[in-house]
């Protein structure tokens, strides 16, 4: 029986360094990591930062995943990712400048809800460029 894959859409940011040079590093990690597949990539978008800290403005993509790596073994694999582009976390602040974020914002029709992880990412109905870039990716590879 073949295994079972869920597509995930995984949010890409930058606002440090060499933007689209961690973006490209991220697509092809992602598209490395085991039981997985990147199925397509969305146009890279230029974005304002929001939140209380005043920081340059990010490059967004999203990708699409087809993986049968369950959400908790790819929020561990995103995080290692980050952490292989020097990603600091300062002083435990969130919504900070960062070389590289990975937001997993769906997994299939999943709902997930730990301390570790929420899926559907609770920013998805306030983040209009995440839905376009879903939108696109749809109509690309629906
Ligand atoms: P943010 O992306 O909110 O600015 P971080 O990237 O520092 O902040 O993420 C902090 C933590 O958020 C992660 O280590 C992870 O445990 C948690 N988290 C909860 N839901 C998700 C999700 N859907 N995708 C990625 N991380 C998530
Ligand atoms: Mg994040």
């Amino acid at each position: 029986m073949p295994t079972s894959t869920e597509r995930a859409f995984i949010a890409l940011g930058s606002n440090i360094g060499d933007r689209r040079a961690h973006l490209a590093y991220a697509r092809s990690r992602l598209g490395a990591l085991p039981e997985t597949r990147l199925v397509g990539v969305s146009r890279v978008e230029e974005t304002a930062p929001v939140g209380p800290v005043a920081q340059p403005p990010y490059l967004n993509q999203m990708v699409l995943l087809d993986t049968a790596l369950d959400p908790a073994d790819l929020l561990r694999h995103c995080r290692a990712i980050e952490a292989e582009r020097g990603r600091e976390r300062r002083g435990g602040e969130r919504w900070g400048p960062r070389t590289l974020d990975l937001d997993i914002v769906r997994y299939g029709a999943k709902t997930v809800k730990t301390p570790e992880l929420t899926i559907p990412h609770p920013e998805l109905p306030n983040r209009d460029f995440w839905q376009r870039e879903i939108a696109e990716l749809e109509g690309t590879h629906g």
